[in-house]
């Protein structure tokens, strides 16, 4: 099992099991509406990423 930093828990799988069945709004797929909202993992984890990589480059 691979470690999951604390900060950064939308990389824990765990965390997009246990929401009411719905789509992603991503891709379409069926999915648990997670704490983000109804987001696949790896459409989530690439939003997050992008949002990130976006404030990251807000703030230089
Ligand atoms: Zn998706």
């Amino acid at each position: 099992m691979v470690a999951v930093p604390d900060n950064e828990p939308w990389h824990d799988s765990e965390r997009y099991k246990a929401g009411k069945l719905t789509s992603c709004a991503g891709c379409g797929k069926s999915c648990r509406k997670t704490h983000w909202g109804p987001w696949c993992y790896g459409c989530n984890v690439e939003r997050i990423e992008r949002i990130n990589k976006t404030f990251a480059d807000l703030m230089k």
